[in-house]
């Protein structure tokens, strides 16, 4: 079922059907590992890792090249599956569910913010963020009224009908986070968001995820850079497939 309004100033408040409350963690991985097997080849890139995020955090993901942070972010995102432990997601076990499954679940529980903001060239800002409604049968009317909503929230109402080319990169990020802000997921997943960035495109793009998080959003920043992590109220600190500290960033 969809709402027929949306709600983005807030945290969503779609009912879930038969699940009852809405569960205060929006994140548990318990014991959570991956390893990584290519013919005889292993490599466990996460190594069992305990993270709890709660409904209404906003929490970066930080360490260098190789210590898990994409790992994380693909199981965060159920793009892939754990080989040990459990992962949690808006109360949902999501360990054992199949391909067709964990997309469903994606499509409706997580919007995500790339580093190349991937969208689609030849479509308009309005068409971008209304396409992925189209899976979540939303109808056409509907999907064009909340597209114009979300990008009026991240300050685009003015750019509904331009496409890619012709926006800034830090307009086309906030393209992007109205897609995935539009669908009203239980988490908003960024993957280094301001990487392709300018500072000033990164200031902008920054303050709006303040915003978000203001609004009581939950969001995972996933970033090597510590200027980047530093936005965020907590610090979960990665290297080598393990948790080295977690922290309330008092900044
Ligand atoms: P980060 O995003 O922090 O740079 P990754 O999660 O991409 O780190 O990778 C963590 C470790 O796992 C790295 O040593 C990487 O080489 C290894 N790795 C990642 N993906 C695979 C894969 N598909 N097969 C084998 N090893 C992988
Ligand atoms: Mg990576």
């Amino acid at each position: 079922m969809v709402n027929n309004t949306i709600e983005i100033s807030g945290e969503p408040r779609r009912a879930r059907s038969g699940r009852g409350p809405e569960p205060r963690h929006a994140i548990e991985l318990i014991g959570a590992g991956k390893t990584y097997r290519s013919g005889s080849i292993e490599f466990e890139a996460l190594k069992g890792i305990d993270l709890t995020i709660d409904v209404g955090e906003y929490v970066a993901v930080m360490g260098p090249s190789g210590s898990g942070k994409s790992t994380i972010m693909n199981i965060l995102g159920c793009l892939d599956t754990l080989t040990k432990g459990e992962y949690h997601l808006g109360g949902d076990d999501v360990d054992d569910l199949d391909e067709i499954e964990l997309a469903a679940i994606r499509n409706e529980q997580i919007g995500f913010v790339f580093q190349g903001f991937n969208l689609m060239p030849a479509l308009s800002a309005w068409r971008n963020v209304e396409v992925g409604m189209m899976y979540a049968r939303v109808p056409k009317e509907e999907r064009k009224v909340r597209a114009q909503r979300a990008l009026e929230r991240v300050g685009l109402g003015n750019r509904l009908e331009n496409r890619p080319g012709e926006l800034s990169g830090g307009q086309q990020q906030r393209v992007a986070v109205a897609r995935a802000l539009v669908g009203e997921p239980t988490i908003i997943l960024a993957d280094e968001p301001t990487g392709n960035l300018d500072s000033v495109s990164t200031a902008d793009v920054l303050s709006l995820f303040d915003e978000l998080h203001e609004a009581g959003r939950t969001i995972v920043l996933i970033t090597h850079e510590l200027e980047v992590a530093q936005r965020a109220r907590r610090i979960v600190w990665v290297r080598d497939g393990e948790i080295l500290r977690d922290e309330v960033n008092a900044a």
